[in-house]
């Protein structure tokens, strides 16, 4: 109903149309209409009432909704089926579920907040409302070596959208987290679900600090957020949508065997290369200068003028210097 009713007021753009033509059309009673008109003015919609005109759809709101998602989508595959939550325990865990009941390559799921979202080695990502907490599936044609790299497209086309919609120089902090000047700003975490050969199913979790405050997540998380660093929320959705864009260009890149492409898009904004880092492994420190990434994705540390290769496992990025 309330779909419904959001789908009448934006037939007609900036036009008012009355609460009689909405009530015939839903079969519904007038004190019906105005029950939903509230409801979605609770949500954030912006409707305007006239006693004459009848409601007319003004704005949509910043939180993530999964009517505004739908209409304003540009994709092919990525989130034609989406699947949007006030709470989950975390998406990537109803992604699973929903892989296990059949679902379509490309579907999404987002949550306005998690209550166990997790990050590498079962790492606890802290999730509450305000940011972007999505998931989104994929069954690409890629051998499993290929799809490994799904999460530095991921990377690449997230960095590429902040950069793009708001102006801010956020870097790639190898393996997998977004940072601007040392603080984390959105994280991923790629998952193969089942047996790759069987099912060849992986996700992609991807959380974005976006409308959080500084004060809404844990002091010691040295971690910053998009409304921190532009000093007003944004639209949660524009960013969604503008993200998927991205990422299916990246993937459709990558299927296409251009993995020169990839790298060297991941190079432009890496955080940290030529600069001396320490790469944390088992408990043990290695210093060395960052250099950058093989073309299977692992990170190239040069130590005493030898190059070193490290996989994203456990492996943990440290620099005293703050640039990463
Ligand atoms: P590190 O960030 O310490 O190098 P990592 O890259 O392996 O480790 P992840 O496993 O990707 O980190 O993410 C988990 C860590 O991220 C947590 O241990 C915590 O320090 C931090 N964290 C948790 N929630 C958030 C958040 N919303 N924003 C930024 N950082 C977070």
């Amino acid at each position: 109903m309330r779909n419904e009713i959001l789908n009448l007021l934006a037939s007609q753009p900036g036009k008012y149309i009355s609460g009689e033509a909405i009530s015939q059309s839903l079969k519904i009673t007038r004190a019906a209409v105005w029950k939903q008109i509230q409801a979605l003015r609770e949500s954030g919609y912006e409707i305007e009432a006239q006693t004459k005109s009848g409601y007319r759809l003004v704005k949509t709101p910043f939180s993530l909704e999964e009517w505004v998602l739908k209409r304003s989508l540009t994709t092919k595959t990525l989130g034609r089926e989406i699947h949007c939550f006030g709470e989950l325990s975390s998406t990537n865990d109803y992604a699973k579920v929903l892989i296990h009941q059949g679902v379509e390559d490309g579907a999404v799921v987002l949550a306005r907040r998690q209550t166990s979202g997790r990050g590498r080695m079962q790492r606890v990502w802290e999730s509450p409302e305000g940011g972007i907490w999505m998931t989104v599936i994929l069954k690409p044609h890629l051998s499993l070596a290929d799809a490994a790299k799904l999460t530095l497209s991921t990377g690449v086309a997230l960095t590429h959208v902040c950069r793009e919609l708001y102006g801010l120089d956020v870097q790639i902090k190898w393996p997998n987290d977004l940072v601007y000047q040392g603080k984390k700003i959105a994280g991923i975490l790629g998952e193969v679900v089942g047996e790759w050969n069987a099912v060849q199913t992986l996700i992609l979790g991807v959380g974005i600090n976006a409308n959080l405050e500084p004060k809404d997540l844990s002091p010691d998380i040295p971690a910053t957020t998009l409304k921190e660093l532009l000093g007003h929320p944004i639209n949660l959705n524009d960013l969604v949508i503008a993200f998927l864009k991205s990422l299916e260009i990246e993937i459709k890149s990558l299927t296409e065997g251009d993995i020169e492409g990839l790298r060297a898009r991941w190079l432009a904004y890496a955080a940290g290369i030529d600069k001396e880092v320490q790469v944390e492994q088992a408990g043990q420190g290695i210093k060395g200068i960052l250099k950058g990434i093989s073309s299977s994705g692992e990170l190239i540390l040069e130590v005493k003028g030898q190059e070193h290769l490290f996989s994203s496992g456990d492996v943990k990025l440290r620099s005293s210097e703050g640039y990463i």
